[in-house]
């Protein structure tokens, strides 16, 4: 049983659409993005997850970052507003515009990142959670015992296994009841990622079945979080915001793909991502 497909073993779930924009549309409407990421040697993480907030429709997007940064990032993608922080400090004020933030991407494991999770985790807007932000979540020293309703957290198996204390093997085994007892710990919704993506919520699992091996590769999960994060700010409730963040990024993942799976970019998918959020 454990090595059928997840789409064998679990039905696939619906992908609910956004609405058509009003011809009268103006920014505001469409979220204000704020991702938070990027410590030394991490910079293009955070980078690629606020450029793929944009492609996915943001009215707008902010990028909190190290100061070294902010040159590469207004040079890849000057829609993003780059912001320098250094201690998490400075990160308070930029936390009172957003209508949702995104951290994780980047972030590292050093006491920068941990600064800015404590902080970022605590905003008044929903929160995506990614990468080292599980790591550090996951070690229990910074946000001991915090639950959020309205979070996201987008695990990898690795991640998944870390913040459950399971092994990675545990997870491979059996990822429903490891995305449903992430839930149960941090409450909000779980996306646990792979090759078919698990989607956990107060209301049960969900399946999206989309993406391919092209995939595996340094980028792609980065990607996903500034999807999901632009789909909360367009109105979408954090579920739905989900199944359509993984099967846009999938199905993006799959045309991009067309021109081979090896050496398929995680910057390659944002053109198809604009073509099919729309
Ligand atoms: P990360 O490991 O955080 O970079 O995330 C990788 C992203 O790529 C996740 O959204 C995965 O679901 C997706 N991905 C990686 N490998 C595959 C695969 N073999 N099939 C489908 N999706 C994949
Ligand atoms: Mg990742």
């Amino acid at each position: 049983r454990d090595e059928q497909p997840l789409a064998q073993r679990y039905g696939a779930a619906s992908v609910p659409r956004l609405p058509r924009r009003p011809a009268d549309a103006y920014k505001n409407q469409f979220g204000h993005v704020l991702v938070v990421g990027g410590d030394r040697g991490f910079g293009g993480a955070a980078m690629m997850a606020a450029e793929s907030a944009a492609r996915t429709g943001a009215g707008l997007v902010s990028l909190a970052t190290r100061p070294e940064h902010l040159p590469a990032a207004l040079t890849r993608c000057p829609e993003v507003m780059a912001r320098p922080v250094i201690s998490g400090q400075e990160l308070e004020p930029l936390l009172d515009s957003p209508s949702v933030v995104a951290v994780g991407p980047g972030l590292g494991r050093e006491p920068w990142g941990e600064q800015l999770l404590a902080r970022a985790a605590r905003a008044d807007v929903p929160v995506v959670l990614d990468a080292d932000a599980l790591n550090i979540l996951a070690g229990g020293r910074v946000l001991a015992g915090h639950r959020r309703d309205d979070w996201v957290l987008t695990p990898h198996v690795g991640e998944a296994a870390r913040l459950l204390g399971w092994e990675t093997n545990e997870v491979l085994a059996d990822p429903r009841t490891a995305a449903q007892a992430i839930q149960q710990k941090f409450s909000g919704v779980v996306i646990l990622k792979g090759a078919g993506t698990l989607i956990a919520h107060e209301g049960g699992v969900d399946l999206i079945n989309s993406g391919n091996p092209g995939m595996a590769s340094g980028g792609m999960g980065d990607l996903l979080t500034g999807i999901v994060a632009a789909l909360i700010g367009q109105h979408m409730p954090l579920p739905k915001a989900a199944r359509l963040a993984v099967w846009l990024h999938g199905e993006a993942g799959n045309r991009a793909a067309a021109d081979g799976q090896r050496g398929l970019l995680a910057t390659d998918l944002l053109p198809w991502v604009r073509k099919l959020v729309d």
